[in-house]
């Protein structure tokens, strides 16, 4: 039998392992297909490639067979179906199982390949996920919105995760508004954990394979986790020295701090070397036997995101593609500028989240929302163009959790189908959030003249010209009711800047 291990099913604890067996051989593939499908950044490409390849080490360790294509190999025909052909016939393989993707167009690629089989095939689940692909679907099929509280508020009574006698623990579902500090230097942030990896070898291989890749890296110094080990490692050291003030700070900006109290795990969870599950339980382990020494309120903040939110996505994105993949309902049709791939620019909000996403493969999600998809919303950027950064930037970027929140909660490209309002700010607050203004060569004070902050006219602009789609939106009403009230004259000069930012990305 021959199973086929994709690069982002690193789930050791998988019923598979369970027991070794000889007429059981595993395929795992490092492939083109997957490397050159949009520019991924470097340290993406080696994070997954390593992890991938610590997985087959450590299970081959434990007596399991495997079969292991590296990018570089001579007989590796880097796509999909061919590795699978090549295999199925060379070890004369009986069945063919394989677990089912998370991303639509390998599930498409996966069906089709089973069908040119001429041998038994199986498709199971990777047992990652508290949710099975369509139960948010099911849960939705009924009701009018998609509200991801209503789906939330069931998972916590399903899952029985933070219950007392039927009722949310600490008396509230949703502890949102007192998540909504500023940092400003204290409480101190504990030194980044240690693991300092040196991956020039693989970082060789993917340079003479010739794959084309963004961002920056530094071979010496790699500081991702890319084993089971390093990703407990990084779950241990959040719940003793982040977790305590995740919720407080978890909307903060700050120019000297790119993670903040964030945990980054969402790579170690998205290969699943580690799951949600894990994460979860141990979260509240260790706040249990912390019991008055971490709020509630930061280990509920934290634990939306991954039973709520991460849930969610998923399960969106199968109850919602393909078409998902081409929402464009507020028509915006403007290129992403090129300062996206540089963070050449004079915004010091968007060079700081810019530059640092290409140096980290990694933003925190209000530099994700409030300023990069924020600021691409505002210039009315095509969602392919976004999508495709989004998909490539981030070590976290798959499609099935990228799309549904570029393209739904950043982007509100379907209409309303994930956030219930586009994700719009003026410069008031990127600064109540974080310091950045205060280092930058615009004012956000200003709406007119050469320094007022670009965010300030293109706000009021957006509001404008896509106010027909928000007519019958009554989220959007008190906005709508301010650009009503707005000087005829004070919206003209506004807007007349906002097309000279548009057209010029390159002079701001
Ligand atoms: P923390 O802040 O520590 O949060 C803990 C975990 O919660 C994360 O690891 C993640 O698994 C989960 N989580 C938090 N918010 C979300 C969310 N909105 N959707 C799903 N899971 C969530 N996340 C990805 O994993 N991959 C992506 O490609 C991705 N693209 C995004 C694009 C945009 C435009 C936006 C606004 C958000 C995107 N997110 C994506 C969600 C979120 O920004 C990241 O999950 C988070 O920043 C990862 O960092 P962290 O692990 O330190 O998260
Ligand atoms: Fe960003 Fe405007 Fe603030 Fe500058 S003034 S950091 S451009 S919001």
């Amino acid at each position: 039998m021959l199973r086929l291990i994709l690069g982002d099913q690193l789930n050791q604890k998988h019923a598979w392992f369970n027991e070794t067996d000889n007429e059981v051989t595993y395929l795992m593939a490092e492939m083109r297909q997957e490397t050159d499908y949009v520019k991924h950044h470097i340290q993406k490409v080696v994070g997954f490639f390593l992890a991938m390849r610590n997985f087959q080490e450590e299970l081959s360790t434990k007596g399991h067979r495997f079969i292991y294509l590296k990018i570089g190999d001579d007989q590796n025909p880097q796509n999909l179906e061919k590795i699978i052909q090549k295999y199925v016939n060379e070890t004369d393989a009986e069945k063919f199982e394989y677990q089912l993707p998370d991303e639509y167009r390998l599930d498409e690629q996966l069906k089709a390949i089973c069908k040119g089989l001429s041998i038994e095939t199986e498709a199971v689940d990777t047992e990652h996920f508290y949710t099975t692909r369509y139960e948010v679907k099911n849960f939705f099929s009924n009701k009018k919105q998609y509200l991801m509280e209503s789906f939330y508020r069931m998972m916590r009574k399903k899952h029985d995760i933070m219950m007392v006698n039927d009722q949310p623990d600490g008396g509230k579902w949703n502890f949102d508004h007192s998540n909504r500090k500023k940092w400003t230097g204290k409480p101190e942030i504990p030194h980044e954990r240690g693991f300092r990896k040196d991956v020039s070898v693989v970082s060789q291989e993917i340079k003479a394979a010739g794959i084309e890749t963004i961002g920056n890296l530094d071979p010496k110094s790699y500081n991702w986790p890319t084993s089971r080990a390093d990703s407990l490692s990084v779950l241990n050291y959040f719940c003793k020295n982040l977790l305590i003030y995740f919720g407080d700070y978890q909307d903060a900006l700050h120019s000297e701090q790119k993670f903040l109290f964030h945990s980054r795990l969402s790579f170690a969870m998205n290969s699943k070397m580690i799951s949600p599950k894990e994460v979860i339980d141990k979260v509240l382990d260790h706040c249990y036997e912390h019991t008055g020494h971490i709020h509630i309120s930061q280990v509920e903040g934290f634990v939306r995101q991954i039973l709520g939110w991460r849930e969610y996505m998923r399960g969106m994105y199968w109850a919602l593609m393909p078409n998902y993949g081409q929402y464009n309902k507020l028509d915006n049709q403007n290129k992403l500028p090129d300062f996206y791939w540089t963070g050449d620019t004079k915004m010091n909000c968007l060079k700081h989240a810019i530059t640092q996403s290409l140096d980290e493969a990694y933003a925190h999600h209000i530099q994700r929302l409030m300023i990069t998809g924020n600021y691409a919303l505002l210039t009315q950027v095509h969602p392919d163009e976004i999508d495709a950064w989004y998909l490539g930037i981030y070590i976290d970027a798959i499609e099935w959790v990228e799309i549904t929140n570029t393209r739904g909660m950043s982007q509100f490209a379907d209409g309303g189908m994930i956030a219930t309002k586009p994700y719009v700010s003026s410069a008031n607050y990127i600064h109540k959030m974080g310091n950045y203004c205060s280092g930058c060569h615009y004012s956000h004070t200003k709406k007119l003249g050469e320094n007022a902050c670009p965010f300030n006219a293109l706000y009021w602009n957006f509001l404008d010209e896509k106010k027909e789609h928000f007519r019958d939106n009554h989220r959007m009403n008190m906005m709508m009711s301010l650009l009503g009230k707005k000087d005829k004259q004070e919206l003209a000069a506004l807007k007349e800047r906002a097309n000279n930012i548009i057209e010029h990305p390159e002079l701001f």
